[in-house]
Formats: C-alpha cells, structure tokens, sequence
C-alpha cells in the first residue's frame, strides 16, 4: 500500500489521479490532499476519499472547509508554510503527486525531493526554475522522480532501464541513442491564419483539440510556451544536450514522444490523450496498472502525421530553447514572465500575442548571477514577476 500525498488535488491532474488511485485502492491510500482555494471541490473530494489531512495553502479557504467538514470525518485541516512542509516530509508518507501548476509548485515538490520520497512530477515549472539544484538534490536524498507529463513518460517508457533508473544524469549517448523527439499537437492555433491570432479570447486558447487541462498549461499549448518548458524540462529528467532534443509537430496527440536509437530504431510509446495513463504508469512502475482510460482504437485514429515547428508562429517556443541555451537564470526568467503574462491574458488585459512580447522583453533583460540556492532562484522569480507585471500594465 502506497500511502500518497497529493499537491494540486483539486486540479486536472490531481482528479485524474484520484481517479486512478479510486480503481485500485488495494494499492494507494490518500494520506493527505493538498490545494490553494478551491473550498467546494475539497469538500467533494474529502467525503469520496476520507483522507487524513487536508491542507490548503489559503487561510480563508482552509477555514472555510474546516467549519463545514464540522468535524464529521475527522479530517485534519492544515494551513501555512511550515504545514505543509511537515505534510510531504512525513514519515509515513511514501508518494508524493507533484501536481500544483506554476512556481507555486517548486517549495513543495523540493521538499518532498530532500525528503526521498517517491516523486510524480507534474509540475514541470519546478524543474525548468531549479533544474540543476533539483537534480542534486534528488541525487542527494536517493528521490526517485517518475515523469508525469505524457511526453517525458512516453520518452522515460522508451528509454533502457539502465537509463530509467539514473535519470537527470543517464547518459544517452551510452544507452545508444541519437535523439529524443518530443511531440506536440500545435494547440488549437495550428492552423489558424496568423493575422487572427491576436484576437483570439482565453476560451478560444483554452480549446485544446486533444486534451482536457487546467487553464494555464492550456493557454501555455496553444503559444506552445507548453513544449519549451517540456524542452527544458527533457534536457533536465534526461541529461539532453541541444543536439539530442528535437520538437517535432504530431496533431493527433497519440503518440506522446519518441527515442531514435543509433541503429536507426524508433521507440514510440502512444495511447488516448488521457493523464490517466502516464498517471497509472508512474503510480505502479515498474509494474502496470489499471488506469480506466480506454485501449486505442487504430481504425479509428486512421492517420498520423508530423510537422516542422514554425517559429514565427510560435514564438515563445524559440525563447524557451534560447533560454535553456542561455542558463538557469534565463530560463527561471522566462517560466515567471510567462505566468504573469498568462495570467493577464486569461485575465483579458493583454492580447494572445502579447504573451510571448512580454516574454521577450523579460528574456532580454536576463543577466548573469549566481544562483546557487532555492531563495535565489525564488528572488530572481519575485523580481521578474514585478517586472512583467510593469510591462503588463504598459501595453
Ligand atoms: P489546474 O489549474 O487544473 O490545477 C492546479 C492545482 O494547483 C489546483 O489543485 C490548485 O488548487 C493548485 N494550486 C494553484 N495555485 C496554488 C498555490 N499557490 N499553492 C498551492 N496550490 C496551488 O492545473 P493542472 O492542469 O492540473 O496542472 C498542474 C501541473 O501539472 C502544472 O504544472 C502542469 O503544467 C502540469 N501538467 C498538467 C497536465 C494536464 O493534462 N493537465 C499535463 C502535463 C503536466
Ligand atoms: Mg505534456
């Protein structure tokens, strides 16, 4: 029995792995559910699932649930910092599902890294920000990270075990492979006329043609702002070097990336657009488990087709791979302008164009420092987003 910790209970990710765990409950037990506001879906959710703890990073919020939980389930309502680190550092804590969107999700994550506990690592903004530091110290504490995002988990499933089990300092070129091919539908504005893009509302961006998200990372795949910090993410989870990592446009989502061996092979690991399978895969690897997610019907697929990303049309996907290219601060740069900027697009202050014009004047300001601690990395995020949130205001 895997006893789990999951941050980001209430979100996309977070239901789809409580759903997951609900159809093999001989295995997970919900120790504790975490998540900022959102008072009605917690209540739900601690009536279905009777977890011990439940923590939400919003005062109000976590006082609001305790008086209409009413003591009747005998759940245990947390707020705070110090709280929540005591939470996913349990002792009795075996999983922790890394799933709050954003930078939001760093502290927590890393803390439950330090711990060594057993890492499902959605929140891939805590890697892009901390990248080399999150690696150590999940090298430090013996942490095994298992990628969520279906790209990483389709490229961890195609990948050797000897790399499996060294991730963030595998070397591929040992493993015999030549690249990792990482694929992305395009978002909803694949095709659509370049001059309309400006123009297009936060409910057009959030109409992803495949897959059922949360806000952010929706808005983040229509500019696919979404596969450069995936980028960023694939050059941490497996040593990539420039070299090695190629985007490569597949509309259909099925098959959710690729390894191309030396000898020429290509391992693909494809399925349904549903979380519920790299959700499944890392809750029980090295084993296999029921997900509830539907067998792929190829007949029905039909087609499968691969494009060239077009820069010009997805410009935050260029200063994602120039970021990476440029270093931690870069990339911790861009990771905080884009979630001001998207914000203020979901928010209807700028325009969808806007995003990446936000995002680049914040990457043009990048200089190089040290960082050498999460406080610095959490200061050059606070810094950024005060100046996005300038330029926000400007446009
Ligand atoms: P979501 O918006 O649906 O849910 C976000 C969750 O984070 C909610 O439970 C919310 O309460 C919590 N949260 C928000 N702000 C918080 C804060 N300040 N402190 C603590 N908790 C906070 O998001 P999602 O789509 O589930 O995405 C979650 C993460 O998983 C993101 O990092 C995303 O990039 C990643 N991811 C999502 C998908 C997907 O299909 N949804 C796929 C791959 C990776
Ligand atoms: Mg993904």
């Amino acid at each position: 029995m895997q006893k789990m910790v999951i941050l980001g209970a209430t979100g996309s990710i977070g239901t789809s792995t409580l759903s997951v765990i609900s159809v093999n409950p001989e295995a997970y037990s919900v120790y504790a559910l975490v998540a900022n506001t959102n008072v009605d879906k917690m209540l739900v959710l601690c009536e279905r699932y009777k977890p011990n703890v439940v923590h939400m990073v919003d005062t109000q919020a976590a006082l609001s649930l305790q008086a209409r939980l009413d003591n009747k389930l005998h759940i245990e309502v947390t707020t705070g910092e110090d709280q929540l680190n005591s939470l996913v550092t349990a002792s009795c804590v075996d999983t922790v599902m890394a799933a709050i969107v954003g930078a939001a999700g760093l502290v927590p994550t890393l803390a439950a890294v330090k711990a060594g506990k057993r890492v499902l690592l959605a929140n891939k903004e805590s890697l892009v920000m901390s990248g080399r530091l999150f690696i150590e110290e999940m090298r430090r504490s013996g942490a095994q990270v298992l990628p969520v995002d279906s790209e990483h988990n389709a490229i961890f499933q195609a990948l050797p075990e000897s790399v499996q089990q060294n991730i963030g300092v595998c070397e591929l070129d040992q493993a015999g492979v030549s690249h990792i091919l990482l694929t992305g539908s395009g978002g909803p504005f694949l095709t659509s006329d370049l001059n309309s893009l400006a123009q297009m509302t936060p409910a057009q961006a959030c109409q992803h043609p495949n897959w059922t998200m949360g806000r952010k990372i929706s808005v983040d795949s229509a500019s696919m702002m979404n596969k450069g910090l995936e980028y960023i993410e694939a050059r941490w989870l497996f040593n990539a070097s420039a070299e090695q990592l190629k985007v490569v446009i597949h509309p259909q989502s099925v098959i959710h990336s690729m390894v191309q061996y030396r000898d020429g092979s290509v391992l693909a690991q494809l399925g349904c657009p549903d979380m519920r399978t790299p959700i499944a895969h890392c809750l029980s690897y090295p084993q296999r488990t029921y997900s509830g997610v539907e067998p792929l019907d190829f007949f029905k697929v039909g087609q499968l087709s691969f494009l060239e990303p077009d820069f010009t049309r997805f410009p935050c996907l260029s200063l994602a791979i120039e970021a990476c290219e440029q270093g931690q601060e870069a990339a911790t740069v861009l990771n905080a302008a884009n979630e001001i900027s998207v914000a203020a697009f979901l928010n209807n202050e700028i325009n969808f164009t806007d995003i990446a014009k936000v995002n680049e004047i914040c990457l043009s300001q990048v200089e190089k420092l040290n960082l050498n601690s999460i406080d610095d990395i959490l200061a050059l995020d606070v810094q950024t987003r005060v100046y996005a949130s300038e330029w926000v205001s400007k446009i």
